[in-house]
């Protein structure tokens, strides 16, 4: 970053009492332990926090990036030289609102993890989220990814979303306004760069035995998953016939390693940091595996995970 926008940016944080944190290795805030240096770190708090810092941002032209638990973003080695805003800290509030007898809106700040709104809703008897069990983000970033598997998504639950435009104007967006897509969405007519602070859920009541019911689905399917080991989740997009995994499997990559980083021996679309691994080994795998599955059997396999 240039020298008078970063002092004129920390002068700003400072007064405003804003966290942040210089120079931090970015292996702290991914799942997967990898990461080089950043310039600044920043932890705003609440949404009076955020506004003050996008405008101190756009004031100074720098350009940013957004993380939350950093579950599905690999960072590279490249020092990252503009401000990364981070929702580790970001208003962790659930409000529930009833909407009718069985219907239940569920307001919940975006830097909660999903792990806590999925016990709230077990503890309530309140249902539809089960698909969160073994997800390891925010709700802001699950929403931004459109994360779930194949029996959900969170495209199916959202209400509406709050968000902050680049130019620091809130809007609430309604779902008829959402485009969401495989792992992705999209607010109709606002670019890419927004903020999501608020998530309304649109759940509702079901018996508690129901919902531990439910929850053994997912359960299953997660303990074919190496969830204990730092990893990014999924790699790849599933292509539309075959599941990546498999594909993978196909190609011999299953157990392949680079460094300390290895293709999955339990779940072949996971690569897992066993130790010491670089950004460099995960883009090498990620390269090769590529490359095969298209000479060996002409699928292209898209990455999932979002690389900084
Ligand atoms: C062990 C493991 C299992 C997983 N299982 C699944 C699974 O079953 N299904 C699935 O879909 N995913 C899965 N994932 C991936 C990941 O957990 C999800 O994509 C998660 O929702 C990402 O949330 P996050 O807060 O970590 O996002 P991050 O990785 O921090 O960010 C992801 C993207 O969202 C953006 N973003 C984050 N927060 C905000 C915000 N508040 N406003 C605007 N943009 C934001 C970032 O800029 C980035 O582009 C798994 C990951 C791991 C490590």
């Amino acid at each position: 970053m240039n020298k008078n926008k970063s002092k004129a940016l920390l002068s700003g944080l400072k007064e405003f009492k804003v966290d942040f944190l210089e120079n931090e290795n970015m292996s702290e805030y991914s799942s997967i332990k990898i990461g080089g240096l950043t310039d600044l770190i920043i932890f705003p708090k609440n949404e009076t926090e955020l506004i003050y810092v996008v405008n101190l941002l756009k004031n100074n032209s720098c350009g940013y990036y957004i993380i939350g638990k950093g579950t599905n973003t690999l960072f590279k080695d490249a020092r990252i030289c503009v401000p990364v805003i981070s929702f580790k800290k970001f208003n962790g509030t659930l409000l529930e609102n009833k909407k009718n007898e069985s219907e239940i809106i569920l307001e919940v700040g975006a830097g909660m993890s999903l792990s806590r709104v999925l016990n709230y809703a077990m503890k309530n008897a309140v249902s539809g989220c089960e698909f969160f069990y073994g997800i390891p983000g925010t709700i802001g970033g699950a929403v931004r990814m459109n994360a779930g598997s194949k029996e959900s998504v969170m495209g199916n639950i959202i209400n509406a979303v709050e968000i902050i435009t680049e130019e620091g104007i809130k809007h609430v967006i309604n779902k008829k306004d959402l485009k969401f897509s495989y792992r992705n969405m999209e607010v109709y007519g606002i670019k890419d760069n927004y903020f999501i602070t608020k998530v309304y859920l649109s759940l509702y009541n079901a018996e508690e035995l129901k919902i531990k019911e439910n929850i053994k689905v997912f359960r299953k399917r997660k303990s074919s998953q190496p969830l204990g080991e730092y990893s990014l989740g999924c790699i790849f997009k599933n292509p539309s016939d075959i599941s990546a995994g498999k594909v993978i499997e196909e190609i011999g990559f299953k157990g392949f390693s680079k460094g300390g980083a290895f293709v999955s021996e339990k779940h072949a679309n996971f690569i897992v940091n066993k130790g010491g691994a670089k950004p460099g080994d995960i883009m090498f795998l990620i390269k090769n595996i590529q490359e095969k599955a298209l000479s060996c059997k002409g699928i292209e396999l898209n990455t999932e995970i979002r690389i900084i």
